[in-house]
């Protein structure tokens, strides 16, 4: 049977569709790719979507892959399908798992959870010619009703094949205008260098505002790791069919919760068989330890951030994240001791929480004024994601009225211009002195300043990102800022 499978997203690299796609090949089905890389919110021209139903137009099944942020871009393709096939629209990914209901309004079936098996269900079942309404992990839309089916159990990661990285049947959107066969160049321009994978799947914690948040209320158990062997034969065989690839993102959740001892085999054989530097992105403080560290850069690490998100203890309440600030700042003294063996470390911090005070906002201020430098920071706007139980508490207290203006559509990166966030902004560009901090979080100050010139706000940002460009150049690693500008998600 013939698949085409959509992904909106910005980044090429997503691992999920090439997960579903590789799984799907393997059983006998023709599976094509379309990255239609796109910044949320922004629409895509006509003229790319007339082309997609051209080239989806003998497909049997079509599955867009969408997060809630790119609800609208797969709303838009879905509704030019279906203006010009008679094709099933499936929707999967994160949204589709906690909104099936929603999706519904415009694919046909949502898929719930994972979707590898469940997608070759339906393929099968569109093959015997039976409607595919009865396949377990689904939403199915049929007729007027909704039809609810049962759950599906999580595949053990052992049971997917490796990702074969075979692009010669994908497509890619091309300078937001056009959509080409993927080849060995564009291949090289989409990837930048950089290859993304995963080596587990969850997160041991349940982050009030994370996905891992309803996630783990669906699928209560251990994170699932990948078997090591696994890993490293995707590593090797994706090095020798790209050997432009120059640095390996492990993207995943729980990366270094692996102990010390499983980690040691994997630093040994990555370094005998891939040996390419490489970036650890979703770092809990909890499992972070000089040992650990030491492990990582010995094998190749180069990069690394890791999640603080606040420093005061009633929002780490709020957000059912109980690490204490002495734990994160042993754990950045832990990754500061290796500052001069990877570029600037990078702490994810989460601002523009409504049921923050400033009196929580200084307690984060207090906390980055105690964090061992340099460090770099990457902000986030909290954006209470539908299924989450920060959405919850949001919609009872009016904070969340329409899901497509205040979440969908909202610029998680891009933070609100107020004075309290223009002094944490401040710590992205280096160490605030102490008399200087002092002198900023006065009461008086604190009181009396708001709201900062956007201007103003930007040209702190910007030096920020200036002197984080210049660590990456310093330390020899332009390519990893071009793909930060490249991805920026609030560039249209
Ligand atoms: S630790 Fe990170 S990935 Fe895990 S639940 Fe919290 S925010 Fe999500």
């Amino acid at each position: 049977m013939k698949l085409g499978l959509i992904s909106p997203y910005p980044d090429f690299r997503t691992y999920g569709i090439r997960s579903l796609s590789t799984y799907l090949r393997k059983r006998g089905h023709q599976a094509s790719t379309f990255y239609l890389m796109r910044p949320y919110s922004v629409p895509y021209p006509d003229s790319v979507l007339e082309r997609l139903t051209e080239l989806i137009k003998d497909c049997d099944l079509v599955g867009i892959s969408v997060m809630s942020n790119y609800y609208m871009n797969a709303a838009q393709i879905t509704k030019k399908i279906k203006s010009k096939l008679n094709v099933p629209v499936v929707w999967g990914g994160v949204h589709s798992t906690v909104m099936p209901r929603e999706s519904l309004e415009h694919a046909d079936i949502a898929v719930i959870g994972e979707g590898e098996e469940t997608t070759l269900e339906i393929l099968e079942k569109i093959r015997r010619g039976e409607p595919p309404v009865d396949v377990a992990g689904t939403f199915v839309r049929r007729g007027g009703r909704v039809i609810e089916n049962p759950p599906r159990p999580l595949i053990p990661p052992g049971d997917l094949p490796v990702i074969d990285n075979d692009y010669s049947s994908d497509y890619v959107i091309w300078k937001g205008r056009d959509i080409l066969p993927i080849d060995g160049n564009i291949l090289r321009k989409c990837l930048t260098r950089d290859y993304m994978t995963l080596t587990s799947f969850g997160c041991p914690f349940s982050c009030a505002y994370c996905i891992n948040n309803r996630l783990n209320r669906m699928h209560p158990g251990p994170v699932r790791f990948r078997k090591i062997e696994d890993v490293l034969e995707e590593l090797v065989r994706a090095k020798s069919r790209m050997p432009f690839i120059k640095q390996i993102t492990f993207d995943d959740d729980a990366f270094i919760s692996r102990d010390g001892a499983e980690l040691k085999i994997f630093a040994r054989e990555y370094r005998r068989r891939v040996n390419l530097p490489f970036f650890v992105s979703g770092v809990n403080p909890v499992y972070v330890s000089e040992e650990k560290i030491r492990i990582l850069l010995d094998a190749g690490m180069n990069r690394i951030k890791m999640g603080i998100q606040s420093g005061s203890n009633k929002s780490k309440l709020l957000y059912n994240r109980h690490i204490s600030n002495e734990k994160i700042i042993s754990s950045a003294r832990a990754i500061n001791k290796y500052r001069r063996r990877m570029t600037l470390v990078a702490y994810d911090l989460i601002l523009d929480n409504p049921f923050e005070s400033k009196k929580d906002i200084l307690e984060t201020i207090d906390l980055l004024s105690r964090l061992p430098s340099p460090y770099t920071l990457n902000l986030s706007s909290l954006t209470f994601f539908p299924g989450t139980r920060m959405y919850e508490l949001a919609r009872a207290a009016g904070y969340v009225k329409d899901n497509v203006r205040d979440v969908y559509l909202k610029l998680y990166h891009g933070v609100d211009n107020n004075y309290l966030n223009l002094i944490i902004v401040l710590f992205s560009i280096g160490k605030v002195p102490p008399r200087l901090l002092k002198l900023l979080t006065a009461e008086k100050m604190v009181k009396r300043l708001n709201r900062v010139p956007s201007r103003i706000f930007g040209f702190f940002l910007l030096m920020g990102f200036a002197r984080r460009g210049i660590d990456f150049i310093i330390k020899g690693d332009p390519h990893t800022l071009w793909r930060l500008i490249r991805y920026n998600p609030l560039k249209p």
